[in-house]
């Protein structure tokens, strides 16, 4: 009989995998896109009408951009054929205009404890952050850029290849190996819309909601997949949540 020799001084440490959206949770771009997208949709699709264009009409929140384009267009009479044969341009205008209008000084705005929030998490070494949002890779990184928050996170996963968010936590996770082979792993989503919060359910992993977007607190905590906050600025809270067992 083997009696194998337990090395208690060497079990796996915990590390942590922070996957956080960025639209309302960490930033306000939303005015910004706004003027981007009528710009764009105005410029592919002259014949059409998009004067009265809002994204305040659409739940765009937690969807991928692809997504969110084809219902937009799609509510100002645009026809799927047309959409499909110019959603490639439309991405792409979106990503010059939006770099266009913060070269031309319109701001991102940071959310409020975001800052610190992200810093404090830096210190650990335990932590590694995926930043995964339904935006084009582009303008994310544009944004994070903007704001000086884009140092912050190991990856950065957009939504410009139609992916949805739930594909795209997966690819998260795959790619999440090369930070974690060997240890236990605990998941921290952090988002501000429905959507992240039922993908979180769904997967075990700990919910952090925010309704700091069109979501209230309580609509977000009906999907009992974890702690909502007003915003990020309860930090040491918050990060307390992140780092339990
Ligand atoms: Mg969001």
């Amino acid at each position: 009989m083997v009696i194998r020799n337990i090395k208690k001084n060497v079990l796996p440490l915990e590390k942590i995998l922070l996957i956080s959206d960025l639209d309302d949770t960490l930033t306000s771009s939303i005015p910004i896109y706004d003027r981007v997208l009528k710009d764009v949709f105005k410029k592919n699709f002259p014949k059409n009408d998009f004067s009265s264009f809002t994204l305040k009409k659409f739940k765009y929140d937690g969807q991928d951009i692809v997504k969110n384009l084809r219902e937009m267009t799609a509510a100002y009479g645009v026809s799927s054929k047309d959409y499909e044969q110019s959603k490639s341009l439309l991405i792409n205008d979106a990503i010059t205009d939006f770099s266009n209008r913060l070269r031309s000084g319109e701001k991102v705005v940071v959310l409020p404890g975001v800052n610190e929030f992200l810093e404090k998490l830096s210190t650990n070494s335990n932590i590694k952050k995926i930043l995964l949002t339904g935006n084009p890779r582009p303008i994310a990184e544009m944004i994070l850029t903007s704001v000086s928050l884009d140092h912050h996170f190991d990856i950065i996963l957009g939504g410009e290849n139609g992916i949805d968010k739930e594909s795209n936590l997966n690819n998260a996770l795959s790619l999440s190996s090369i930070f974690f082979d060997g240890h236990t792993l605990k998941v921290v989503l952090l988002g501000d819309s429905p959507i992240e919060a039922k993908l979180a359910k769904k997967f075990g992993f700990v919910f952090i909601g925010v309704a700091t977007g069109s979501h209230s607190k309580k609509e977000l905590a009906e999907i009992g997949a974890g702690k909502i906050f007003s915003n990020l600025s309860r930090v040491d809270e918050i990060i307390t949540e992140v780092l339990k067992t």
